[in-house]
């Protein structure tokens, strides 16, 4: 049996198709990588490199910020290369209408810098790790075994052991959809098996939905809920260790899924729904209504209010005002080497929208 992760699991659940493609046949995508996906990404390495440097000392907002402008353009770079040699047809793949590449790496800038002025000095708990790879079992035997990376976890003055993660979604989860969120539980379980941890630590889940003013959702598990949840996903690999064939399941995701180019049904979905849509503006219908969010952003089918309210708004203003936040065009220094995140964030295009790992 293979070791599952959590987004390995949930893709099964999303689409078996999906899972199929990217799992068992390990298909190389066939379009570039999702924007969301990429502002995610660059989000978590400048959150890396700023708390690498703080057992030393606090770098600089400039700092916090040039960091993230360098290390996007070092990888737009490598997209326009694997756009070329791959032949994709675009850099990066942008399926909400509206917004440009420049438009998310302005979101980005904003993003890094509400947090660096609504953390700064950084004291809030100890880091203990990041990127911290946790594995563990499900069951007594070890037959079922699981791992995945958390973000960064803390301690605090209390003792607490505080699993962070980063989230660049425009939309939030509340603290009720948080309880029901598995990821960050899965890798409390990886803590409470760690030799430098173990069962009796208190530990706490942190989201920090970074495109908001009160980024942080809260929430921790009980004992029996943490059993549950070990039942919950043995059940789950039961099912997929079953399986004996792989259906499409065709809906919103599709739209965001990297194979959708060589998935008639995933396109039949897109089409028809693109139709539907037109058909409905044509009729004076959804003209008000704004335009659907990636579904890494949905966690929930309740949005919560705050959800709706405008998204990066300046929490602060910064103490050394950062006058040159760049053209996208302008972000790479021959002098400072590629920074090496210590993983790779891998795509997941078309995940649940309870899958809220990647960003
Ligand atoms: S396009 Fe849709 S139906 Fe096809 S594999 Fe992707 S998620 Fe599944």
């Amino acid at each position: 049996m293979p070791i599952y992760s959590y987004s390995r699991v949930n893709t099964f659940s999303t689409c078996p198709a999906q899972f199929q493609f990217r799992y068992i046949e390990r298909r190389p995508s066939p379009m570039a990588e999702g924007i969301e996906l990429f502002l995610g990404s660059r989000f978590h390495e400048t959150m890396e490199f700023l708390y690498q440097q703080l057992p030393l000392r606090v770098p600089t907002v400039n700092e916090v910020v040039d960091h993230f402008k360098k290390h996007w353009g070092y990888q737009w770079q490598d997209a326009l290369k694997k756009q070329k040699d791959k032949g994709f047809k675009e850099t990066l793949r942008i399926v909400q209408e509206g917004p440009t590449v420049e438009d998310y790496f302005q979101k980005g800038l904003l993003f890094t810098e509400n947090y660096y002025h609504q953390y700064h000095p950084f004291d809030q708990d100890q880091t203990e790790g990041i990127e911290l790879k946790v594995a563990f079992n499900l069951d007594p035997k070890g037959q079922y075994k699981m791992q995945g990376f958390i973000d960064r976890l803390g301690r605090d003055a209390e003792g607490t052991l505080w699993i962070h993660d980063y989230k660049t979604s425009s939309r939030k989860m509340s603290e009720d959809d948080a309880r029901n969120e598995d990821q960050l539980a899965l890798y409390q379980i990886g803590l409470s098996q760690s030799p430098h941890y173990g069962p009796k630590e208190k530990v706490k889940l942190l989201w920090h939905f970074v495109a908001f003013e009160k980024d942080q959702v809260v929430s921790e598990r009980s004992p029996k809920e943490i059993d549950r949840l070990k039942e919950k996903y043995i059940s789950k690999i039961d099912i997929i260790e079953k399986a004996k064939s792989y259906p499409t399941k065709p809906g919103v995701l599709c739209q965001w899924c990297e194979y959708l180019t060589v998935c008639s049904d995933g396109q039949k979905w897109v089409e028809n729904r693109k139709k539907s849509a037109e058909t409905q503006f044509s009729n004076g219908k959804n003209k008000s209504e704004p335009v659907p969010a990636h579904p890494l952003s949905m966690p929930s089918p309740t949005v919560p209010a705050e959800a709706v309210q405008s998204v990066a708004t300046p929490i602060a203003p910064p103490q050394n005002p950062q006058t040159d936040l760049g053209p996208l065009s302008a972000q790479t220094s021959s002098s400072d080497p590629p920074f090496k995140p210590s993983r790779k964030r891998k795509a997941l295009a078309g995940v649940s929208p309870d899958q809220l790992s990647l960003f």
